[in-house]
Formats: C-alpha cells, sequence, structure tokens
C-alpha cells in the first residue's frame, strides 16, 4: 500500500508522524515537499528583524521523521481520478491513499500592478527579501541624530492586518525603533475591512490595535487597496506614496490544487482515498462551522485525518467508520514586535503575561516537532529579548530546567514508540470513545473572568494544554503549567503586581472579561469568501 503525503508544514507533517506509528508495516509512507524542511511558519515574521532564527525555524524533515521516505519534490498536479501526483521533474507517484496539505498562496486579487510591486509574506526568502528593502528604506532615511531628521520620512505600507499583516508591521515598528530611526519611517497598516485582525473577537481587536498603535504604527482599516505601480499605492480614499510595499491581504489555493482551496467537511476527505487539511482546503466542520485558515487549526485537524485514513486503509474496502472533526479555538496568540497580545478563553492578555505565553507555546511546539537544541536557542533567545523568561537563581537551576525539558523529550518518545506488531499498532489506534474524550477535555470551559493570579495560571495551564498537540500525554501539562507559573510569577512581580502596584498593563498585563462572543469567534467572509484571519 502507497501512502502519500503532500506538504511538509504542520498539516503535512504532524499526519506524517502519527501514520509513522499507526500504519502497518507493509505501507510505504513518502512525504512529498519541495523545500525538504518544516518551517515553523507562525514565526516567520520574527526572521525579517531578527535573521538568527531562521536556524530554529527551519527545521530538516529528515530530523524529524524516522520511517516515512522524504521525497524534495515540487507537486504540480494531484489526479484524484487516476490516483497519481505529478512533480516538476516529471516523476509521476501512484497512491492508495493520498493527504493534500499543500498550503495555501498568497492572493494578489488580479489588483493592478500588486503582485509586482509588494512582497509578500509567505516562504523564508519572503522574509529575507522585506529584511533587505528596509534596510535600504532605512539607509536612505534614517537619521541617528534626530536633530538633523529628513524633512520627509520614509513609508513601509503593509497590506492586510491578519495575523501575518499584524505581526510584521510590529516587527517592522520595533526594528526601526532599535535602529534609532523610529521617526524618520513610518509604518503606515491598510485594511479593507473595519478592524485590525477581522474575524477574531473585539477584545483582542482591540488589543492588537492598541499595541500596534504604541508601537508607533498607523493603523488604517476601511481601506481598499485598488493599484499599485513603482511609487504609489492607489486606495478608494486617495493614493499613498511608499517607499516599500509588503502584501499579506489574502490566501488563495497552490497551484497544484489549480489555485483553488476545494471544501471539504469535518471528514476532512476530498474522496474515499484523499484527505486534505490546512490552508490547502476551506473546511466546514462537524458543526458546519467554517473553520480559519491557521497553524492552530492544521495541528488539530492531523488527529482526524491519521486516524480516518488508518481506518480505511486497514478495513480492506469494508465498513470505515469515518470520525467527523469539530474545531475548538484554543485562544489566540500573535507578537506586535517584543509586545504580544493573546486571547485565553475569555481573557485577553497584553506585555510580559502575553509574551510568556507566546515563549511557551512556540518552545512547546519546537520540542514536540522541531528539536530540543532549537527550542532551548528560541529560550535563550526569548529571555534575552523580552526578560521574561524564568528568571533562574543561579546556573544549577537553568542546568535542571534545561535537563528536565530533555527528559520530558524522551520520556515522550520512549511513551510513544513505532513499532511493527500488529497488536502494538491496533491498540495504538484511537478508539472513537478516546476521541470523544479529547474532545470533551478540550471543548471544557477555561475559569471564569478573573484577574487574579490563581485563575490566570489556570488559564495559562489551559491554553498550553490546548496549544500542545500532546492532549493524550499529560507529562506537557505539567512542565508546561510549573514553566507559566513561574514565568507568570516573575512578570508579575518585575511589574510590580505583587506588591499591587499596576504595571503598564495593570497589575499582571491581564484585561480580563468575557469577549463580545464569549468563546466563539465572529467569522467574516474575507474578499476569497473565507475567514480571513490569516494572511
Ligand atoms: C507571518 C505569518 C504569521 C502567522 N501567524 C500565525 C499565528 O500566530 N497563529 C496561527 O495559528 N497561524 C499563523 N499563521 C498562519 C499559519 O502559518 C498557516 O495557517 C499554516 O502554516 C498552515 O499550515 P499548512 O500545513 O496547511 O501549510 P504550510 O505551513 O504553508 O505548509 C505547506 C507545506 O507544503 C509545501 N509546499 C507548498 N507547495 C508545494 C508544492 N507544490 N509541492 C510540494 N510542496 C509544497 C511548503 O513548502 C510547506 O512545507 C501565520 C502565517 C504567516 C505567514
Amino acid at each position: 500500500m502507497d501512502v502519500l503525503v503532500l506538504g511538509g508544514g504542520y498539516a503535512g507533517l504532524l499526519v506524517t508522524r502519527k501514520l509513522e506509528r499507526r500504519l502497518p508495516e507493509s505501507a510505504t509512507l513518502t512525504l512529498v515537499d519541495d523545500t525538504g524542511t518544516h518551517l515553523v511558519q507562525h514565526e516567520l515574521h520574527r526572521a525579517i528583524r531578527k535573521p538568527d532564527y531562521v536556524d530554529d525555524i527551519d527545521v530538516p524533515l529528515g530530523e524529524i521523521l524516522d520511517r516515512a521516505s522524504i521525497r524534495e519534490a515540487r507537486v504540480t498536479d494531484v489526479d484524484r481520478a487516476t490516483h497519481t501526483v505529478s512533480l516538476a521533474d516529471g516523476d509521476e507517484l501512484d497512491y492508495d491513499y493520498c493527504v493534500v496539505a499543500l498550503g495555501a498562496e498568497t492572493a494578489f486579487y488580479d489588483i493592478p500592478g500588486l503582485e509586482e510591486h509588494a512582497t509578500p509574506l509567505k516562504r523564508l526568502e519572503h522574509a529575507a527579501t522585506i529584511r533587505r528593502e528596509f534596510e535600504a528604506v532605512i539607509d536612505q532615511f534614517g537619521h541617528e541624530d534626530p536633530t538633523t531628521a529628513a524633512e520627509t520620512a520614509g513609508t513601509v505600507v503593509v497590506g492586510g492586518a491578519g495575523l501575518s499583516g499584524v505581526q510584521v508591521a510590529g516587527e517592522l515598528a520595533t526594528m526601526a525603533r532599535e535602529r534609532g530611526v523610529a521617526d524618520d519611517i513610518e509604518i503606515v497598516l491598510l485594511e479593507q475591512l473595519d478592524t485590525v485582525a477581522p474575524g477574531f473577537p473585539e477584545r483582542f481587536q482591540d488589543a492588537t490595535h492598541e499595541r500596534l498603535v504604541a508601537q508607533g504604527v498607523d493603523v488604517r482599516p476601511g481601506t481598499t487597496v485598488t493599484a499599485a505601480d513603482e511609487a504609489q499605492i492607489s486606495t478608494e480614499g486617495g493614493s499613498i506614496e511608499y517607499d516599500q510595499f509588503v502584501w499579506t491581504g489574502g490566501i488563495r489555493g497552490n497551484e497544484a490544487m489549480g489555485g483553488d482551496r476545494p471544501a471539504v467537511r469535518g471528514d476532512l476527505r476530498l474522496d474515499a482515498r484523499t484527505f486534505a487539511l490546512g490552508d490547502a482546503v476551506r473546511i466546514v466542520d462537524a458543526d458546519g462551522e467554517p473553520v480559519p485558515a491557521s497553524a492552530s487549526a492544521a495541528v488539530r485537524a492531523s488527529e482526524t485525518v491519521a486516524r480516518n485514513l488508518v481506518a480505511a486503509a486497514t478495513a480492506d474496502g469494508g465498513f470505515v467508520d469515518v470520525a467527523q472533526w469539530r474545531w475548538e479555538s484554543p485562544g489566540w496568540l500573535i507578537s506586535i514586535g517584543d509586545d504580544a497580545v493573546a486571547q485565553v478563553g475569555p481573557t485577553v492578555l497584553t506585555g510580559a503575561p502575553a509574551n510568556a505565553l507566546k515563549s511557551a507555546v512556540g518552545i512547546t511546539y519546537l520540542a514536540e516537532h522541531g528539536s530540543f537544541r532549537r527550542a532551548l536557542d528560541v529560550l535563550r533567545k526569548e529571555a534575552d529579548d523580552t526578560g521574561v523568561s524564568p528568571s533562574y537563581s543561579n546556573s544549577s537551576e537553568a542546568a535542571l530546567a534545561d535537563r528536565s525539558l530533555k527528559k520530558w523529550g524522551r520520556r515522550r518518545r520512549r511513551s510513544r514508540p513505532y513499532s511493527s506488531s500488529s497488536s502494538r499498532i491496533s491498540s495504538s489506534l484511537p478508539t472513537s470513545s478516546s476521541v470523544d474524550s479529547v474532545d470533551s477535555k478540550e471543548r471544557s470551559p477555561s475559569s471564569p473572568p478573573s484577574t487574579s493570579t490563581p485563575s490566570a495560571c489556570s488559564s495559562v495551564s489551559w491554553f498550553w494544554f490546548s496549544c500542545s498537540d500532546s492532549s493524550y500525554d499529560p507529562n506537557p501539562i505539567v512542565g508546561g503549567t510549573w514553566w507559566s507559573a513561574k514565568t507568570l510569577w516573575t512578570c508579575r512581580s518585575r511589574e510590580g503586581g505583587s506588591r499591587g502596584v499596576p504595571g503598564p498593563h495593570g497589575p499582571t498585563g491581564i484585561t480580563a472579561g468575557r469577549t463580545r462572543d464569549g468563546y466563539e469567534q465572529p467569522r467574516r467572509a474575507g474578499p476569497d469568501g473565507d475567514p480571513r484571519i490569516a494572511g
């Protein structure tokens, strides 16, 4: 039996890792990816300001996978009628089962001049280009001595204020400030809809807008780009002269899928032999709700795809009990330069606690799916940048933390070995009741709105739990809660919270209260009809 997974992003990697453990030994498992690496895309904007992050967020697939063969090639077509995948090098691969996880591409909506003059952000080379272009703007307009500042400032425009646009604008504004040229360069963030982070809860949008403005970004919602040339961006409200233009205004389907993002339902199947998840498709879940294109959704959908594929493969043409996937939002977390905004259940965090969460979630992901060396590298860099990582009282405590993290990883690997014995395989297959119990755990609401630290800590552990792909393994919860609690406590002390002195965002930087929509995310159609919350 030949099983192909197309794409080594969040969706493809997570499905492949599950299939490595669960497919019968006789099955051939191949992951096809055009880069041969797993890019931790939700941290891609960081590489604009900090190019040394590239090594931490771009992980060779060979370092992560044990059993699957890796084919570094570009997929040009998926023929579902003949069960054949065509590659750019001319080869064709036949499959019995295929998982389409090719992600999405940037949508330019046929806006005249847009694709020609704006730089998108989807790949590492885009981050490098944006950095290079920004350096050129700094060289042209930056003045180290503010008294000699030029009368005309440079203008950098970011089009589209979804997850990627907001984070890019934050990085550029922070980079300008770090270089001492914030007064010489204007960062303008355009959004067609009437708010930043369209589709997110209102409190999250408000906090994001506020933090962007605090970083010096000129936020202009309700601005529709209609055309661009080498000097000007035309909008419905007039034109803007620019020196650099970054476009993060939406996504479209992968070329290999004809530029389309086909719709799939909760079973995550395009047909009986072809499964699909992640940004490559528009998912409408088991409740009929559209699922946002996000790393978070791609990770969570992987369990259902792996389960359904293994069930189909082992049914041998017989009855297949197909599981339906239901999307539950675990909350949202973005960085705005060195600041961050987190929505954890009903609570919105900014400043140091949100930064601590961002670090914790990123490091957990890398430790689970990248490598411990990378996770520790990022931990150290984040500690240097934000000053909110655990403040170990001495080097032996820091070494102990390093050892605990490594030990946890070894335990995880030991507890989930790949085995060729059929009894092990069948016992590792989740039963429908185990899937249900995971679902019910993820569905349980977090603690009620409160500003108290114990409540914040329980929200943190809930968030950690939800963001980890290890809902069946309690170890990360213990480790994560310990780390997060310690970090929160450190932040609280630094901001004077423990002495009752409010920090910049209140005693702990926590804004409590139920969002307008409670735990639900309002969904609004973007220009291509998709919920437009990922750029
Ligand atoms: C700057 C930025 C910040 C973001 N921040 C967040 C965030 O904070 N939270 C969040 O949840 N989401 C965030 N997102 C969105 C998130 O990164 C995507 O939703 C997520 O990457 C989708 O995962 P995926 O596996 O479907 O696709 P991808 O991660 O895009 O993976 C697709 C894979 O397929 C490969 N591939 C593509 N085409 C081909 C081909 N033709 N042949 C072979 N291989 C191919 C690619 O190289 C890649 O490895 C952000 C996105 C960006 C750009």
